[in-house]
């Protein structure tokens, strides 16, 4: 599925959507969607990475991602330990690499890593003899959530080829954005992006999306609107003139989205700010609002990437 980072190491790493094809993402897709399926009818428990051993290792705090990385592990019999910065030696001053070597000496066969800084997973991927998933660094990739948004549309729409996606609010910032933009597009989604210009990074026009900084221009005749938290926790200094101010402008309102199809669907991965970039009416639409089945598709492409990147370490160390 994903890239091999050197020619000794076996195994199989989820670091970015970037070089993924498009029968690599279909291929994810139709095994998460099994478990989707599977983990709404029958939703048993099942013995795949039994014996598999998955340490979740969070540099940042995480409700959702963790939780949706621990139930993914418990419900294919993986032994799911999670480890956060708090009451780890981290605080004590080890460094990333050293944590991580720590860690590969109890031979774990997937590490699911966040971390503040982009590269962080890469880096941690070249020094381990497991595989690696990247579960958000810093602004750079958030693969697992690209393709859990992905399948969610997918469910909805049939397809992704020919959509016309809006992704609305702090770009600049987003690893959400930056994997979506990838995988959509790879898919053949159209993609817009709509923020102010104070809140997009510099090479956005190089990325193959259509670029808006109005809210109602953008979002006209759009199939999909994904819209993004400010990432206060990332910015240095001040990028909008006001919350009030910023909501007016890019706060998803149903006056805003009626611009919009209509039957176009709401998403956001969360945590959400009510108030500032969504509406709690249109956050709560149970006819236009996918957030809560972002969440439930979360766990089952979390499921499909830990069964395929553990595929063939399974097969040679006779897990399986
Ligand atoms: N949960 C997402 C992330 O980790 C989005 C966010 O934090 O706003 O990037």
């Amino acid at each position: 599925m994903a890239s091999k980072t050197t020619d000794t190491a076996p195994n199989q790493h989820l670091l970015t959507i970037e070089g993924l094809s498009v029968s690599n993402i279909t291929k994810l897709l139709d095994l998460a969607d099994s478990y989707a399926t599977h983990n709404r009818d029958i939703g048993t428990k099942q013995s795949l990475l039994s014996g598999c051993t998955q340490i979740n290792l969070f540099f940042e705090s995480s409700t959702r991602t963790r939780t949706s990385f621990e139930l993914a592990g418990k419900r294919l019999g993986a032994d799911t330990i999670n480890m956060s910065v708090e009451g780890s030696a981290i605080k004590k001053g080890e460094t990333l690499i050293d944590t991580a070597m720590t860690l590969n000496a109890m031979q774990p066969d997937v590490l699911v890593v966040r971390h503040p800084e982009s590269g962080a997973a890469a880096l941690l991927a070249q020094k381990v003899d497991c595989s690696v998933i990247n579960a958000g660094d810093g602004t750079h990739a958030h693969p697992t959530q690209a393709l859990l948004d992905a399948l969610t549309i997918r469910r909805r729409k049939g397809q992704l080829q020919g959509l016309v996606v809006a992704i609305c609010g702090d770009i600049l910032n987003s690893r959400v954005a930056r994997s979506n933009i990838q995988l959509l597009t790879t898919m053949g989604a159209q993609v817009r992006v709509i923020a102010p210009p104070t809140l997009l990074p510099a090479s956005v026009d190089r990325l193959g999306v259509e670029l808006h900084h109005d809210m109602r221009l953008g979002l006209n005749n759009c199939d999909i609107v994904m819209m993004l938290r400010l990432q206060t926790e990332r910015m240095h200094g001040t990028f909008v003139p006001s919350v009030r101010e910023y909501y007016h402008f890019y706060g998803l309102d149903y006056d805003k989205l009626s611009s919009a199809k209509s039957d176009a669907l709401i998403m956001h991965p969360g945590p959400m700010n009510r108030g500032v970039e969504i509406d709690t009416a249109v956050a709560d639409d149970i006819d236009r609002s996918l957030i809560r089945e972002q969440v439930e598709m979360g766990v089952a492409v979390r499921m499909a990437c830990l069964d395929l990147l553990t595929r063939e370490s399974r097969t040679q160390d006779g897990k399986q």
